[in-house]
């Protein structure tokens, strides 16, 4: 029998997924935190999403699948390759770790159903502008319909995230009451400068115009 109050979030301590764990705080009566070791060049990233877990009140647990980041060449995990600062034309840039999101939420997956859970909370985004493949609403619709029959379960991907942009997505951390939470303690930056930032990276820069955006919208109320 699957555990409709539970929701395991796929957790990695930046702005987006803590956003989602509170969001997943508020609408499941529990919720699990999983986080995963794919050889990110900042380890420590891991350690601040325990810290958040904590902070949060849910449980959390870690993976190792750092074999997802030698699978293929990417600047996330392979420290002698210099990151992409701007999407080059026609492809994704090199922080796209290929495979990782089908990876996570399907190791994911497994492990909710080893524990009873059917519903799996993931801060993907349509609007992220590196437009990676994996974080578009066609394929968690398509990974679900493939996960569901995998396993012969109804689990049920939620995207709190998807159609919105940066902006709105720290208005749903206000909303949620962890704006600053979000602010101070996250890791987004590339660099793996917790809170505000390298202020440099793409994922910084990203980050602080959605802020500002919504500082200012907020100011202006
Ligand atoms: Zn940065």
């Amino acid at each position: 029998m699957m555990n409709k109050n539970t929701a395991l979030v796929v957790f990695s301590g930046g702005q987006d997924s803590t956003t989602c764990l509170f969001w997943a705080k508020k609408h499941f009566a529990s919720v699990v935190a999983l986080s995963f070791l794919y050889g990110q060049k900042h380890v420590k990233e891991v350690d601040l999403a325990r810290d958040i877990a904590g902070r949060a009140g849910v449980e959390w647990q870690a993976m190792d699948v750092s074999f997802i980041g030698s699978l293929g060449r990417n600047s996330l995990t392979d420290g002698t390759l210099k990151m992409d600062e701007e999407k080059p034309e026609g492809h994704c840039p090199n922080t796209f770790v290929p495979g990782r999101n089908l990876f996570f939420l399907s190791i994911a997956a497994v492990y909710a159903r080893e524990h009873g859970i059917n519903h799996l909370v993931t801060g993907v985004s349509q609007t992220d502008f590196s437009g990676y493949p994996d974080c578009r609403d066609a394929f968690i619709k398509s990974l679900n319909v493939t996960l569901n029959l995998a396993m012969d379960e109804q689990f049920v991907i939620h995207t709190p995230l998807m159609w919105i942009d940066k902006c709105e997505t720290w208005a749903l951390a206000d909303e949620l009451g962890v704006l600053e939470l979000v602010r101070n303690e996250t890791l987004t930056c590339y660099n793996g400068v917790p809170g505000d930032g390298c202020g440099h990276c793409p994922a910084c820069k990203l980050r602080r115009q959605g802020l500002e955006q919504y500082l200012a919208r907020k100011a202006a109320k």
